[in-house]
Parts: structure tokens; sequence; C-alpha cells
């Protein structure tokens, strides 16, 4: 079955929508400040998309652009005048940054409160010991594909593929603390297809076009990919050969139209939740 990720992303963001309509009769409208730094066609992309999904569902947005040659110090000011901003709820910086610009430490200058995309280190830390914060979109976006085919995950075997601190390692703690039994695999994994044969989940997000293909997949798994490739026609595709995969797994969510329009949702979806905290203080 597919597992139609524009539906269920829509239906996400119209409880979205009515969680911001409700702040709003509170005198409060959420906002997220996107910083674009360069000029990135795929980032300017992702960036639009981001701030149109803002202003369809109630949300306040700020796009700051700024030049390839921008300052680490002048992006850090920037960081710190939004940090202070009482109209901002949630900061994204656009990554990938121009490599004179240190990605970490631009990060970890976003207050964890606003960090709505949950890549600094205090986020990831409350993911890894449990406690309640801000969680990285993507992953969390594959959490509602897999909650949506009503499999419980207690007990069921995961194998993520991909363990970048930004999609495989929170995709492996989010169903870990959903009580899965995790695997984790990557590059230096030697034989990948012994591992996904067992698994009832599996999460692709290496970023390589058929890195799953059917003979790797048990019949009526869950096959949720996270990759953005290109195909020889320059289509897009993800990492798992869907046409074959498709006739093992019991579900599979496609690209496009599975996990990038759930991450846009839980983007969303974490700057409400920055802006619900930030009014119950
Ligand atoms: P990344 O940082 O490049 O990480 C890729 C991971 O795949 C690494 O951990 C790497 O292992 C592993 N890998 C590489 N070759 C492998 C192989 N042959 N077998 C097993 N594992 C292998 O990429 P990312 O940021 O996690 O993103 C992954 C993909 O998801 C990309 O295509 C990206 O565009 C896409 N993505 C999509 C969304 C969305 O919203 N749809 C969001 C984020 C990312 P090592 O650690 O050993 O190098």
């Amino acid at each position: 079955m597919l597992i139609d990720g524009a539906a269920i992303a829509k239906q996400f963001r119209a409880e979205v929508a009515l969680r911001a309509a409700a702040l709003n009769a509170r005198g409060i409208t959420p906002g997220l400040a996107v910083i674009l730094v360069g000029d990135d066609p795929a980032s300017a992309v992702y960036v639009r998309n981001k701030l149109r999904a803002c202003v369809e569902n109630g949300l306040h947005s700020v796009l700051e652009r700024y030049d390839a040659t921008m300052a680490q110090a002048d992006l850090l000011a920037r960081i710190e005048a939004l940090n202070a901003d009482p109209a901002i709820h949630g900061i994204l910086v656009q990554m990938p940054l121009p490599r004179h610009l240190d990605a970490q430490r631009v990060i970890e200058a976003i207050a964890p409160a606003k960090d709505v995309d949950g890549f600094s280190v205090a986020s990831a830390g409350r993911l890894l010991t449990g406690l309640p914060g801000l969680r990285p979109a993507t992953p969390l976006g594959c959490m509602k594909l897999i909650q949506s085919t009503g499999i419980a995950l207690r007990g069921k075997h995961a194998v993520v593929i991909g363990r970048s601190n930004t999609v495989g390692k929170p995709m492996a703690l989010l169903l870990l603390q959903a009580h899965a039994t995790v695997t984790v695999c990557h590059s230096a994994t030697p034989d990948l297809a012994l591992h996904t044969r067992q698994a009832d989940i599996v999460v692709a997000a290496v970023g390589r076009r058929n890195t799953l293909i059917a003979t790797m997949v048990k019949p009526g798994a869950v096959v949720i990919d996270v990759g953005i490739n290109r195909d020889d026609a320059g289509k897009l595709c993800g990492d798992v050969d869907f046409a074959g995969v498709s006739q093992v797994a019991g579900w599979i969510s496609p690209v496009p139209g599975g996990v990038g329009p759930m991450t846009i949702a839980l983007l969303l979806a974490n700057t409400l939740q920055a802006a619900e905290q930030a009014a119950a203080h």
C-alpha cells in the first residue's frame, strides 16, 4: 500500500493551522525566521516552499537573505537579534552554508527554544535522553508516516540506513523511543541486505538511488524513503527502487510525495510548538 505523504502532510498542516488560529485568538502569531546565505538554487527552492507553507497555515514568516560572502560574525549577530525578537519563535538557517562559515557554531548560536530544526547539541541531547524538546523535522515526519500505517512499533525490528546527525541518528533514536529494536547501517556495513531482510520497518536515508531493491526487503515490511536523487532521465527519485520494492513491501512511501511534504509540515508543527511554549511562559 502507498503511504501518501502529500495527503498525510495536508491533514497535518490543517491541524497546525487550527492550533495557529487558537494562538492567533490570543494575540500571538507563530513566527518563523529563515536565513538563507548564498545562492544555491536547491536551497532557494526549499526555503520558498517552507515560507509558502507558513503563509498558507497562519504562521508569520521572515526571510533574511544574505550574500555568500557574509562574515560569520555578522551571521551570528543576526541570529542573536532573532533570538531576542519576541515575534520570532523559530529560527532556521538553511544548510548547506558557504564553506567559510562554521555551520555547527551557527546552529549552536540559535536559542534552544527557537531551534525548530532540532540540530543543536542541546536539542540532540534532549532527544537522546528522552526529554521533551524540538525534534528534527525529517525523522519526525518519517515517524508520522510509519504511524499512519497503524502498525505498532513496539517490539518491531527497524533498520535505518544512514547515520547523519540530521536524519539517520535522530531517526534511530525516535524509533528506539517508540520501543522498536533498532539497527543502524552505514557505508561501512558489509552486508546491508542481511539486515534489511530482517526488518519490519526500513528507513532509507542515504542519498543514493537503488540502495534498497526488492530482494533486500522482507515481504510486508514498511519502507520509508528519505533519499532525494535524480535518475538517468533527470527525474526525482529516492533511495528505494520503488517499482520493485512496492511489489514486496506492505507499505511504501514514494519520492516525491512521501517524506518531503512531511518535513515541511513538521517544521510548521515545531514552530507552533515553540510558540505555544513561549506563550506558556
Ligand atoms: P548524508 O549526511 O550524506 O548521510 C548519508 C548516510 O548514508 C551516511 O551515514 C552514510 O554512511 C550512509 N551511506 C552512504 N553510502 C551508503 C551505503 N552504500 N550503504 C549504506 N549506507 C550508506 O545525508 P543525509 O543528510 O542524511 O540525507 C540522506 C538523504 O536524504 C539525501 O538524499 C538527502 O537529500 C535526503 N533528505 C531528504 C529530506 C526530505 O525532506 N525529504 C531531508 C533531509 C535529507 P557514513 O556515515 O558511513 O558515511
